[in-house]
């Protein structure tokens, strides 16, 4: 039984020597309580924000985490040994849950119980509340998706295309996911950031404008976009990655043009929407168990490398859903 603690906090990009994995101190488990053993354990680029944060991520604390686990033993009704839980005690091989913090997922056949991090987890939902709920994207509609090759991004692609969208443009980082973008998930056209303008690129490939705005990077992104939405287009403001190492300002040059423009600008947290999860579940999975959708997803196997996971996550270093794969390889798929 080991753990991943935080040793120091980071000034900018955060590096490997501010984690040490040291053995987990032994815990008796109390009535109520059940242990699992962890089998999938997911980073996200909100980490890099509770990194600064002492009420976030103590010091020499395992951090919090969305994870899958196999219940090895139980002394709750509620779990049998062998069922699969989701929970939030990641960065650990085992962790002790309970009811209250916890909760049985349902196995889907023909779906990769790794879908249940991606696409059908808080990944897909945050996409889907930005889509249905903030945005309410109609058919027909161009939508434009930052960090469209990650977790959050290759979900909005795909769901976007369900819902009928019209046009969808991406953008990211290096010219190999922008293909993969094109190529494997349908999008109509991506765009590399680090390749020009980006106000320039994004009007190439929406020569019509664009009506909605799935953000989730901030800074000149979201300038960019305010540049080519139409008149009276939304924004759903999803997350800021390029700021969270503070490397630029979170607010855009023009923010003032949403005011000219009528545009309508909304953030939203996840973690207040779960009343669609039933509801996305519903959606994607005919989709996922014919094949027509997939999570995607990279892995990363042991706990020994899911510090320089995480870091290779908020450098891009990922095409979907960045996981961290601890024991059981045949239950992730
Ligand atoms: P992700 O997109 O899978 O991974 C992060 C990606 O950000 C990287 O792959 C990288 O891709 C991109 N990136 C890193 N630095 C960048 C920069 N300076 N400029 C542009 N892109 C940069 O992560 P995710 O979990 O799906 O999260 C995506 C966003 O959604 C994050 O902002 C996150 O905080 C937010 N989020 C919000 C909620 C909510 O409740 N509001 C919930 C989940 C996620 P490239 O190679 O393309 O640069």
């Amino acid at each position: 039984m080991r753990e991943i603690h935080l040793v120091a906090r980071p000034t900018g990009v955060p590096t490997a020597d501010l984690f040490e994995i040291v053995p987990s101190a032994p815990v008796e488990l109390a009535p109520g309580a059940a242990l699992v053993q962890n089998v999938l354990l997911s980073v996200d680029p909100y980490m890099r924000q509770g990194m600064d944060s002492e009420e976030w991520w103590p010091l020499n604390t395992p951090g919090e985490g969305r994870a899958l686990g196999r219940v090895l033993q139980s002394l709750t009704p509620v779990y049998q040994p062998g069922d699969i839980v989701f929970h939030t005690q990641g960065w650990r091989t085992h962790a002790i849950v309970t009811a209250d913090d916890s909760r049985k997922i349902d196995e889907l056949p023909g779906v990769p119980l790794s879908a249940h991090l991606g696409i059908l987890g808080g990944t897909g939902l945050s996409a889907y509340v930005g889509l249905k709920r903030i945005l309410d994207l109609q058919p027909g509609e161009t939508l434009f998706v930052s960090a469209a090759a990650g977790g959050v991004g290759t979900a909005a692609a795909r769901i976007a295309k369900l819902m009928g969208a019209g046009r969808v443009i991406g953008s990211t980082g290096s010219d190999e996911k922008a293909k993969y973008l094109v190529e494997e998930v349908g999008l109509d056209a991506a765009i590399n950031y680090r390749h020009g303008a980006l106000v320039e690129q994004l009007a190439a490939a929406a020569p019509d404008g664009v009506d909605a705005y799935l953000d989730n990077v901030g800074g000149e992104h979201l300038a960019a976009a305010i540049d080519v939405l139409n008149v009276r287009g939304r924004i759903a403001w999803c997350g800021a990655v390029s700021t969270y190492n503070h490397e630029a300002g979170v607010a855009p040059r023009n923010l003032f043009d949403i005011v000219g423009k009528e545009l309508r600008l909304q953030g939203f947290l996840v973690r207040n929407h779960l009343d669609l999860r039933p509801e996305l579940i519903d959606f994607l999975t005919p989709h996922l168990q014919s094949g027509a959708v997939v999570s995607d997803e990279t892995v990363v196997d042991g706990l020994d490398r899911m510090v320089d996971a995480f870091l290779a996550m908020l450098g891009g270093g990922n095409i979907g859903k960045m996981l961290v794969e601890l024991s059981d390889p045949g239950l992730r798929r």
